[in-house]
């Protein structure tokens, strides 16, 4: 490779390629060096190819016809019946429970057994989805403006206003149910927020709020309990980091303790085990439907911000890591400045083409890494190449900048919530 000035040759097909020292140096006409750091975790190739395939033929059909809501095909079906067999468990434990109690007999064998079922169901009982305990949220008086985009949005979607939102770090949009009340809330990381224009802000604001008007099946109450029931099992489960520590202790201790731990090792193993397992196959289940409300989400977000700002903004999403080693970067080593400055500088100082080489490599790498998601390569191609929508949610710039001013408070408590994680220098 020689270099003149900022301008190289390609080594795979010798055209000319831009350099520019920040970035990545990559080949618009082949491809060459887009995806510089491939993920080493890759999946079987039997793997990758089905997801690709799956993308793929999802793709030519939603372009070629209309997108319809999800319907009760064999795949969501299976989906609802692993959920629900998950769910009957604590119900059946119970049940077995006061049955052993009542029935069986002698009572000392009874007893045990008994206490064995009441913990299954301990173990496996639904659980609310609740919001973490250092969640920072914005109720309606502190965002009157926020609030008033997203009723907004919400009526224009034909779906329930949003109960609460949290800020926080995280460089992501989310969207969840809360509580037994399954309150729609709407989750806003400062990090990826602060480098969307207004229009944009209103495409993933209306992404995530498409989800709760689809009834996709990963955010209904059924598949949505057993999938807690299942985080809550991974958790309790995984080796945490402290067990390494507590085994070296114990094993000063008492000489016998090695073999508790070794229990605990195998019964970690074989719970998370099983519990990672089903929650795989329960995603492989729906993967069809999850990605085809992907894809309905967008368009609704089209509808609602405009085709184009809604590209643009899953396109953004994609300088989500640059966001987040800003942020990093910016509370670390230079303590005189606003990290979420910091971030926004960073962001819109990204170059177009360095955009459309992270579109590129969205091809590759997100049918591998995150296959909930179709690539965002596929995303802003299909939004494109449909017939162009205008906004029905107009964000002005003096609104928009009402919003960032209600959000800086709670943006500051996230941030200090941040800045204790991090060791001083
Ligand atoms: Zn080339
Ligand atoms: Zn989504």
């Amino acid at each position: 490779m020689q270099t003149e000035g900022a301008v190289t040759h390609c080594p795979q097909c010798a055209s000319q390629i831009r350099v520019d020292k920040r970035y990545v140096t990559w080949c618009d006409r082949c491809d060459w060096n887009v995806d510089p750091s491939p993920l080493n975790n890759t999946y079987p190739d039997w793997r990758q190819k089905l997801e690709h395939r799956l993308a793929d033929t999802l793709y030519r059909e939603l372009e070629r016809g209309a997108v319809h809501r999800p319907g009760w095909d064999a795949a969501r079906v299976a989906a609802y019946l692993l959920a629900g067999l998950l769910l009957l468990l604590p119900l059946a434990a119970l049940l077995g429970g006061f049955g052993l109690l009542i029935f069986y007999r002698p009572l000392w064998l009874s007893i045990p057994l008994a206490l064995l079922a009441f913990a299954m169901v301990m173990l496996f009982r639904p659980r609310a989805h609740r919001l973490d305990p250092g969640a920072q949220v914005v109720n309606r008086d502190q965002a009157p403006r926020l609030y008033d985009v997203l009723d907004q949005i919400a009526d224009a979607i034909g779906t329930q206003r949003v109960a609460a939102v949290v800020v926080d770090m995280e460089p992501n949009i989310w969207f969840a149910r809360i509580g037994w009340r399954v309150r729609p809330v709407i989750g806003i990381g400062l990090p990826l927020w602060v480098g969307l224009r207004p229009q944009e802000r209103v495409a993933v604001l209306a992404h995530e709020l498409g989800h709760g008007k689809n009834g996709d099946v990963r955010h209904g109450w059924v598949v949505g309990a057993a999938r807690s029931i299942l985080g809550e099992l991974l958790a309790t489960f995984s080796d945490q980091p402290l067990d390494q520590y507590r085994r070296d202790l114990s094993y000063y201790v008492n000489a016998r303790a090695p073999y508790v731990s070794l229990l605990t090792r195998i019964l970690n193993a074989i719970v998370s085990g099983s519990a990672s397992g089903y929650l795989w196959l329960l995603d492989k289940v729906d993967l069809r439907s999850s990605q085809r409300a992907e894809y309905l989400a967008d368009r609704k977000a089209g509808e609602i911000a405009g085709s184009e700002a809604t590209a643009w903004a899953l396109e953004r999403t994609l300088l989500a890591d640059s966001a987040y080693h800003a942020l990093e970067r910016a509370m670390r080593f230079q303590h005189d400045v606003d990290p979420l400055d910091a971030v926004r500088r960073e962001v819109s100082a990204i170059p177009a083409r360095e955009i459309e080489r992270r579109v590129r490599a969205s091809r590759i790498r997100e049918a591998r890494t995150d296959s909930r998601h179709p690539p965002t390569y596929l995303r802003t191609k299909l939004i494109r190449n449909r017939p162009a929508t205008a906004a029905s949610v107009v964000l002005g710039l003096d609104h928009n900048a009402a919003i960032d001013r209600e959000l800086a408070a709670a943006g500051e408590l996230a941030l200090a919530e941040l800045r204790r994680e991090f060791p001083d220098r």
